[in-house]
């Protein structure tokens, strides 16, 4: 799953067996669950995904706070130890004023087009690295742009429909999302991606109405959950972990 590839079969059977929440947050979290597998049985162990958590600079703070409720000392020092060195030498760099910065800068660039070479070293690597690139941030990007891509290709088909009618539909992230990738181009097909159709639209626009009906009328009956759909529905699934 952590390498998954999400074709039209995935998109109609996510949306098939999860009828209660958003199909691709669903898909997100199982995603992510594998990839900590993974990582913690095996992954984290290679020089291959050593090199990519430097050169990524870490994790994002979100999937920080994930791996750390793994609980798994000897895979957190095995990528950690490494990191903070990492982030010392930036931090002592820039601390040696502006004409040390100056060849550090003509280092990375040399190096930067150096980087496939299998002299580079790691660390050479993660001195390139910019922050705020998680690799699994990197994954959901990549599995959440299949998975709309697809669902938008074939969001004529009759068996699809049916199956995104008899749930709860997108998150409204996930719906923006699909909006904004409507009229785009799929890269690997040079094809431009549909917008979503009038009954995907109208779906999500009537879903929205009864939730915020349902929220509203339920704000003074303590105990109810509807203002935990409001939410789910708005920020997705992740809101409420
Ligand atoms: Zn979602
Ligand atoms: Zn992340």
């Amino acid at each position: 799953m952590a390498y998954l590839h999400i074709d039209y079969h995935a998109v109609l059977e996510a949306f098939r067996s999860h009828s209660e929440s958003c199909p691709l947050c669903a898909m997100i979290s199982e995603g992510e669950r594998a990839f900590w597998d993974s990582t913690l049985y095996g992954a984290v162990g290679t020089e291959g995904f050593q090199d990519a958590f430097l050169a990524s600079n870490g994790f994002c703070p979100h999937h920080t706070r994930d791996f750390t409720a793994c609980n798994d000392g000897v895979a957190v020092t095995m990528l950690y130890v490494p990191l903070l060195r990492h982030r010392r030498r930036w931090i002592e760099a820039s601390q040696r004023g502006a004409l040390h910065r100056g060849w550090r800068t003509l280092g990375r660039i040399l190096r930067r087009r150096d980087r496939r070479s299998p002299g580079t070293m790691a660390a050479q690597r993660g001195e390139l690295a910019s922050p705020h690139d998680c690799m699994l941030c990197d994954r959901i990007e990549m599995w959440s742009d299949q998975f709309l891509t697809n669902l938008l290709r074939h969001q004529t088909d009759a068996e699809l429909r049916g199956a995104v009618e008899n749930g709860t539909g997108l998150c409204v992230t996930h719906y923006r999302r699909l909006a904004e990738r409507g009229g785009g181009f799929a890269l690997r097909r040079k094809q431009r991606v549909p917008r979503p159709a009038p009954w995907l639209q109208e779906f999500h626009r009537d879903r929205w109405d009864a939730i915020v009906s349902a929220a509203e009328s339920a704000v003074h009956r303590p105990g109810g959950a509807a203002w935990r759909t409001l939410i789910t529905t708005i920020e997705g699934d992740s809101a409420i972990r």
